[in-house]
């Protein structure tokens, strides 16, 4: 509408300048139609805008206003000499944008109309019925050969149908590669949502690389496992997440080109804890092989490593303590003559001082190798027979009643106790008191003088914490890495057993132990075991 308006006002505002040239006058009959149609495209307009408010865009409303179009261009070259007015080439223009609006049959539609028209015009005027409407004008058309007036009308039809079917064959086919394109469109956002969810949902960390090592994805279980979210990652180098990693992938360069590789590294994460991160580093190509930079799929093997030692621990133990348990037997008989004999000796009346000196010696060390002997059978045989339900609190408090009684804790040592009532756990009474006195046992002997220990309890959930805290003198990073290893001990009498006791004995409940400690600031053991309900409530 807007474009008709523009193009009415320019050619036939200029025809008008034109015209007037020739007829100085303003008020000529031809000047006063061209005014006319003017004022009518802008009126027709005007409806046409209230219409389409109305109707809204319409392919039958269309129709109408382009037919309307084709009986304009109609009037107006009869107004200018029918045959030889120079605006028979506005049919051609109605034809291409019926075409480009209303495709292949709109544009057939027109072109007939236009040819209808033009045919009817030049022949009735041909015939005398119609008369020409400007006669000053020079020739009418009778003054033109038939041929050429056959000639005339058959050349505009052509070319009408001609243009009306290029110019739709060009707007249809605009049409399909619209279309094509917003389907193509519509596949490219849906498969980039689906892969965007695939790492988005992916359980592994995954990061992209510029060749220059710059990170450019990293994803959510990348932030779960580092801990740095994705804006404190983008754009940085890897060495500042991942300095471990960037010693491998400068040093793989080469082999990285055939295959992926797998490494499994040490990392911080953010909070500064250590880890374990097992990842693999491949080649990042653009479809065309081109080199862009480096793909990392990464998992966070903590877990797995703790558990690996764990297991590596426990093998070794078993291992150990098959040999150990064979031995100590073999031990303890002999032992046991030994001591008995030596007793005997003693009794003699004829012993000197000496001899008798001597002979307590021996005594007290067969009583050594006795207890070792024992410890071993203990930690090679644990053998739990007899699990039942054991309230912690009195358990606990009886060790503890004992404990301040033995000679390592008299007038040197607080036992200070803080334990939940009726927490149930289900253990052979005999372990619980055992793990509870090697841990006690530790901590005296770990204060030199006078000192605190602090035996507490409280429930979580499923589980029950026992904690032995003491203010003795404490460990080394390096000594803890050792200290449940079977007769590591950095005492001079010690065995080096009491801790994979304690280890050994709560395997087969799943229970657990863990130690904090510094040096010279004391330790804490922690012990984790199943709570259960109380046994009245069952039955
Ligand atoms: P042992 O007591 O015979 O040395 P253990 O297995 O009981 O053997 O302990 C191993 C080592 O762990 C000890 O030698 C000691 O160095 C260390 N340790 C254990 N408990 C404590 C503690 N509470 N405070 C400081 N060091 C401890
Ligand atoms: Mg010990």
């Amino acid at each position: 509408m807007l474009l008709r308006l523009v193009f009415v006002t320019v050619l036939l505002g200029s025809s008008i300048l034109v015209q007037f040239k020739d007829r100085e006058s303003l008020i000529a009959p031809p000047l006063l139609v061209l005014y006319g149609l003017i004022a009518t495209v802008y009126i027709l307009t005007f409806i046409y805008i209230i219409v389409f408010k109305r109707l809204g865009p319409s392919l039958r409303f269309a129709y109408v206003q382009i037919g309307l179009d084709t009986l304009f261009v109609t009037f107006l070259i009869y107004v200018t000499g029918s045959i030889a007015s120079v605006f028979s080439f506005l049919y051609l223009v109605v034809v291409v944008y019926a075409s480009i609006l209303l495709y292949k049959r709109g544009s057939l539609i027109m072109a007939t109309l236009c040819s209808i028209q033009y045919g009817v015009m030049i022949d009735l005027e041909y015939y005398g019925i119609l008369k020409p409407f400007d006669t000053e004008a020079g020739l009418t058309i009778q003054g033109y050969e038939e041929s050429y007036v056959l000639y005339k009308i058959i050349m505009t039809m052509v070319a009408c149908f001609l243009v009306a079917f290029l110019s739709s064959l060009l707007a249809q086919q605009t049409l399909r590669t619209e279309k094509e394109l917003k389907a193509k469109q519509k596949d490219l956002e849906q498969l980039e949502a689906v892969n965007a969810s695939i790492v988005h949902s992916m359980d592994s960390g995954l990061l992209t690389l510029t060749s220059a090592g710059i990170i450019t994805t990293f994803n959510r279980a990348g932030e779960m496992i580092t801990g740095f979210s994705r804006e404190e990652v983008l754009g940085r180098p890897l060495s500042s997440i991942f300095p471990h990693v960037v010693q491998h992938a400068a040093s793989s360069d080469a082999p990285l080109k055939k295959k992926p590789y797998r490494y499994d590294v040490e990392f911080k994460k953010k909070d500064g804890t250590a880890g374990y991160l097992g990842f693999s580093m491949s080649s990042l190509k653009e479809p065309d092989g081109k080199h862009i930079g480096k793909l990392l799929i990464f998992q966070d093997l903590t877990a797995f490593k703790n558990m690996e030692e764990h297991v590596k621990r426990v093998e070794k133990l078993a291992a150990i303590g098959e040999m150990a348990a064979g031995i100590a037997h073999e031990i303890k008989n002999p032992l046991a003559s030994m001591s008995g004999a030596t007793q005997l000796l003693k009794k003699e009346a004829t012993n000197t001082p000496v001899a008798r000196k001597l002979m307590d010696i021996v005594l007290r060390e067969t009583d050594r190798l006795n207890v070792l002997a024992n410890d071993f059978l203990l930690f090679a045989r644990p053998g739990s027979d007899k699990i039942e339900s054991v309230e912690l609190s009195s358990a606990i408090g009886d060790t503890l009643e004992l404990f301040r009684k033995n000679g390592i804790c008299q007038n040197r040592i607080t036992v200070v106790q803080d334990l939940a009532p009726e927490v149930w756990t289900e253990m052979d009474p005999k372990h619980t008191r055992q793990v509870l006195w090697n841990l006690l046992l530790n901590a005296a002997e770990a204060i030199d003088g006078t000192g605190t220990i602090q035996v507490s309890s409280k429930t979580a959930e499923d589980m029950v914490q026992v904690t032995v805290k003491d203010d003795g003198c404490g460990m080394s990073e390096e000594t803890i890495s050792k200290i449940f290893d079977p007769f590591f001990t950095t005492k001079a009498h010690g065995t080096g057993l009491g801790l994979s006791i304690v280890y050994r004995l709560l395997e087969p409940y799943n229970g657990r132990l863990d130690v904090q400690s510094r040096q010279g600031q004391g330790s804490t053991f922690t012990l984790y075991l199943n709570r259960i309900d109380p046994p009245g409530l069952l039955s």
